[in-house]
Parts: structure tokens; C-alpha cells; sequence
């Protein structure tokens, strides 16, 4: 079954980073460092939080811009990567209009939504929610 994770509601978003924790322990990490989704103030616990993930566009930008063709368009919208085509320039971070790539700080290589779903389960919230297409 094809995914793509969506986000249900950011308002409800209370900036615990849960999703962010479950993101990086889902491939044996225990830092937020090189998560595939993050949560950001809006300045203030009133303003509240937004939840910066990749949309899975239909149309997606940062395969365009990839010079390898290192970023493979999913049928249901996003890409999936290629990691031994990557060459490590960063156009697909600078090209994302939703900034949801960030770089690999160890192997230099675009951190992209897996659209697996396991940070949904830890939202206490309901924030996140998964589509099955
Ligand atoms: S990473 Fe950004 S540009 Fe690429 S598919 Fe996701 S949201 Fe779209
Ligand atoms: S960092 Fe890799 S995937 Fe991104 S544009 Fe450059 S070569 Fe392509």
C-alpha cells in the first residue's frame, strides 16, 4: 500500500516534538538531530507551533532541480531517493518551497519523508495522519 503523510490539523500541534523523536529512533537514533520532520514555534506558545514536513507534491521541485536524477517521482506525489546517484549538492534543500529537506549531517546525503507513518503514532495529538493511496 502506497503512503503519504499529511498533516490533520497544526493548530493542535502543542510543539512536544514527539514526532521528531520517533522519527530519529525509528533508524536507531536518540538525538533530534537528522529527523525527517520538525516542528517550529510561530513564536510564542500562543502563536503556537507549524509541522514542517514534505507535502508529497504531485509536481515536486526538488527533483527537477536535481542535477543526477537522484530523486525518483512517487505515482502519488513526493519522490524517493536514490542515495548512490546523490552527488550531496543540496539543490533539492534550497528548491523545497516547504523547506522539508534538510541534509544528512554524517553522510551529507537529503533527508526525505519515508511517508511511513511511524511519527503519526506517537502524536499524542493529532496532528499527523497517514493516506493510503
Ligand atoms: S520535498 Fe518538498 S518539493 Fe519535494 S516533494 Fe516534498 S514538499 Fe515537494
Ligand atoms: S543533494 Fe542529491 S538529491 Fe539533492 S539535488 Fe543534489 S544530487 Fe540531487
Amino acid at each position: 500500500m502506497i503512503r503519504r503523510l499529511v498533516i490533520e490539523d497544526a493548530e493542535r500541534c502543542v510543539g512536544c516534538q514527539s514526532c521528531m523523536f520517533a522519527c530519529t529512533r525509528r533508524e536507531g537514533n536518540a538525538s533530534l538531530e537528522d529527523q525527517r520532520i520538525h516542528v517550529k514555534s510561530l513564536g510564542g506558545v500562543a502563536r503556537g507551533f507549524t509541522v514542517i514536513v514534505c507535502r508529497a507534491c504531485k509536481d515536486p521541485s526538488c527533483m527537477y532541480v536535481c542535477p543526477v536524477d537522484a530523486l525518483q517521482k512517487r505515482e502519488v506525489g513526493g519522490v524517493r531517493l536514490s542515495s548512490e546517484k546523490c552527488i550531496g549538492c543540496g539543490r533539492c534543500v534550497d528548491a523545497c518551497p516547504f523547506s522539508a529537506i534538510t541534509m544528512d549531517s554524517e553522510t551529507n546525503k537529503p533527508l526525505v519523508c519515508l511517508y511511513c507513518g511511524y511519527c503519526m503514532d506517537y502524536c499524542a495529538y493529532g496532528v499527523l495522519g497517514v493516506e493510503k493511496v
